[in-house]
Parts: C-alpha cells; structure tokens; sequence
C-alpha cells in the first residue's frame, strides 16, 4: 500500500468519503439511471461522459478514460499526490491521521487542528458582523464603493474585525479557547508593560481577507484599513504560525486551481481586491501574493 497509511486506516477513510459526495461538492452530478454524469473535468466536451457509480464508488470518463476510486479522483482533480489525497479525505471526515500518544507528530498535527478550528470559528464570526452587524457599516460602505458584490462577500467569505482592543479576547474567552492558543493564531498579541501582560486584538477596524490553503481552510488574514491613515499600515497580515507560511500561500488559489489547470496559466494580481474583481469579471485563473514581492516558494507552488 502507498503511502504511512495502514490499509485499515485507507478503508475507514474510503468508507467515510462517498464518492458522489465528494465529487458533487466540486461540480454537479446529474442523475442518470443508477448512475451519476457530468461533463468531464478532465478533457473539453460537450456531451456528458464523465460517470459515476455510486455501487462501485468509482468514476470513469469514456470520452479520455480517466477512472478510478475517490483517491484517485482527487489526486487527477486537485492534481495532488497520493499522500495529500488521503490527508484531505481524512480531514473532511474528522479521521485523525496520526496515531494518538505522547509523539511529537500527533501533538503538531492537534496543535495545527486547533488552530485551523479557530481560524474558522473567528472567519465565521468576522464574516455575520460584515454581513449583518450595525459595526460594519463603514466596512460595507467601503465594499460598495469598490463595487464588490455581495456573491464575492460570500465566495471569498470576507469579514469585519471591529474597532475594539478585546473583541477578539472576550470572543475566545466565550469560546473556551486559551488565550495563549488565540495568540498562538496571530489573532491576539501579547506585551509586557510595567510587570503586567497586556493581551490585546491584533486586528482592529479592518476590513478581513481569510488566507485559505488549498484545500480551502482558512490559515490565516489579511486585513485592511477603511480610512487611509498615515500612522498605520494599509494592510495587516497574520504572523507566521504553525499554519501559516506567508512566503508559501498565495491568495486564492483555493479558489483558482481548477481554472489555472484549465487555462494552463495563471495571472498574478497585486493585491486581494484585485483577485476578486478579476473573479467577478470572470476571470478566475488568478492568484495573489501576499501584500510582497513574488517569492521563489510562491512561484512553485503552481498547480500545472
Ligand atoms: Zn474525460
């Protein structure tokens, strides 16, 4: 068997991702008999021969005879390895990876699970103040006035981090997540003055941008000043983390990959705003890099 996995380990996960799951939750599956069609993702048609068995839990496209097991549809669909193909069907079934003990492996991989947790949790919270909340006027405001539509809001889930020094810290106190962790995800700093600790938001007033991997968790964000004022910096980014690697992430290739592969190449935008009226436009094999210069690591990063 590839791959660290034991097969009992491959089997629960395999049992745990229903192939049309998996594939409709990427594009979608028509019904057809006691099977499932699509255009193939694979190769240009214009009749659907791209099919799915749900018996089988297999797919096979009779037009360029591409098949095979949820595995195997990830590894051709998100144009990763085996390794990464598993790893991303066991995330999405809450399947640990690594064997529980004392090792180091499993306690970085719960560290690095929490901090994708909260990540999330933050991205959900800053995302109902943008949509919902009186706080966040001037944030629509803002979005209005660079026209971006409330589809782009939600596609690229962005949110308002409001104007306070513990907004942050009195959310993760709610939550039940150390603060020590909430510091550990960039999302609130800590500093010393006179003997005591200060833990305050790193993020106020801004306008946010989650930072997602490419399987599309969120790992970090980037935000941004609604006034434009000297003292402060237009846009903020999350520190490096356990998660986060800025010089390895580019935004929006989450979103992007598949367009990218389609195109066979990809436009690189200068800033997140930019990405996303590139994407509204129709334009979707782009990516951004983070605020910088394009870096070595960034550049190979590319999905082709
Ligand atoms: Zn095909």
């Amino acid at each position: 068997m590839p791959g660290p996995f034991s097969s009992q380990c491959l089997e629960q996960i395999r049992a745990a991702s229903d192939i049309v799951d998996v594939i409709s939750a990427r594009f979608p599956l028509k019904r057809a008999g006691a099977n499932f069609v699509a255009l193939c993702p694979f190769h240009k048609e214009k009749t659907p021969s791209f099919s799915v068995n749900p018996q089988k839990q297999i797919f096979y496209c009779f037009g360029c005879h591409k098949g095979g097991d949820v595995f195997a549809f990830i590894q051709a669909y998100d144009n990763v390895g085996f390794t990464e193909a598993v790893r991303q069907l066991a995330d999405r079934a809450g399947i640990p990876l690594e064997p529980e003990g004392p090792g180091g492996a499993s306690r970085v991989h719960r560290l690095k699970e929490t901090l994708w947790q909260v990540h999330e949790q933050i991205s959900q919270r800053w995302h109902r103040l943008l949509t919902e909340d009186p706080c966040a006027q001037e944030a629509r405001d803002y979005l209005a006035k660079r026209a971006v539509s409330s589809e782009a809001v939600k596609l690229f889930r962005l949110g308002y981090a409001p104007e306070s020094w513990d907004d942050t810290v009195n959310w993760a106190g709610k939550k039940g997540f150390e603060l020590g962790l909430v510091e550990k995800a960039g999302l609130i700093v800590r500093k010393e003055k006179e003997g005591r600790t200060l833990l305050f938001d790193r993020f106020r007033g801004r306008l946010m941008f989650p930072i997602c991997d490419e399987a599309g968790r969120v790992i970090g964000f980037s935000g941004r000043i609604l006034r434009d004022a000297p003292q402060t910096a237009k846009y903020l980014n999350s520190p490096e983390t356990p998660i986060f690697e800025k010089r390895r992430v580019l935004f929006g290739l989450d979103k992007s990959k598949r367009p990218i592969l389609d195109a066979q190449f990809a436009i690189i935008c200068e800033g997140q705003l930019d990405l996303i009226a590139c994407f509204m436009a129709g334009i979707k094999n782009v990516v951004a890099p983070q605020g910088t210069a394009l870096t070595a690591d960034q550049a190979r990063i590319h999905p082709l």
